[in-house]
């Protein structure tokens, strides 16, 4: 039996906003994240984007492996976590919201989040450029859970068609995320029938599965602001996260 293989779920990489600020928790500082890496590339391990750890997930590929992930685009991805991944040699998948592009992180308006840039068409390119990877986090970013069917494929099928519009990549947009982590069968078919390889949630676990699973509800290590190398440790080496694997965080 190959290692569970762990999927780190970040948001934004940037110095954290001012205490009391709502999901302040979603912010890990630059230095942090490089104390990450660098404590997992100590231990053996390479961090891949979803499209290069597919291998294995599926069992066609077995190593010391994980997978890097950034929900919902944020520029602080690119000017504060790229050089960190090169640094060490990593990639990464940045989900980025097909219809929000060069805008901000609107869905958070009503819960008193910062309104913070996500990156522009150039600078997902440059991302891509530098050897990372954009995936699809829908449209619009709504819960795809509280969405009918038809809702459901637009947000999820055409955002793939949206953003290869927009990205020049190798392979094209294969990799999806569902925003706050709501899906049901409904939205998996979709992603399915959208041709997308994997599909994250938020359930938080590693993935045990390789070799015939389902790829298209993965679930993940969430890395907050609070997270030590330690506590990251924990999450990717033992049973930690998976046995916390029922619980399903929403940010
Ligand atoms: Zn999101």
């Amino acid at each position: 039996m190959p290692a569970p293989i762990p999927i780190l779920m970040y948001h934004q990489v940037d110095a954290p906003p001012p205490k009391g600020t709502p999901m302040r928790g979603l912010v890990v500082s630059p230095a942090a994240f490089a104390r990450q890496m660098a404590m997992l590339r100590a231990l053996g391990f390479t961090g891949l984007s979803m499209q290069n750890l597919r291998p294995y997930l599926t069992g066609q590929k077995t190593g010391r492996v994980f997978g890097i992930t950034f929900d919902d685009g944020y520029e602080n991805n690119l000017r504060c976590a790229l050089p960190v991944l090169q640094r060490f040699g990593f990639s990464s998948t940045c989900y980025a919201v097909a219809d929000r592009v060069g805008q901000c992180n609107d869905w958070d308006l009503g819960r008193g989040v910062p309104q913070v840039p996500l990156m522009t068409a150039a600078q997902m390119q440059a991302w891509v450029d530098a050897g990372q990877e954009i995936g699809s986090h829908t449209l619009t970013h709504q819960d795809l859970s509280t969405l009918d069917l038809a809702e459901q494929r637009h947000e999820i099928a055409d955002a793939r068609v949206a953003l290869e519009a927009l990205v020049r990549q190798p392979g094209g947009v294969r990799n999806f995320c569902y925003p706050y982590g709501g899906f049901d069968q409904g939205a998996i078919r979709c992603a399915r029938e959208a041709g997308y390889d994997t599909a994250t949630t938020t359930v938080r676990g590693r993935v045990h599965s390789q070799g015939g699973g389902d790829l298209l509800a993965l679930p993940r290590v969430l890395v907050s602001r609070t997270t030590t190398c330690l506590h990251l440790l924990l999450k990717c080496v033992t049973r930690y996260e998976d046995s916390r694997g029922a619980r399903v965080s929403r940010p």
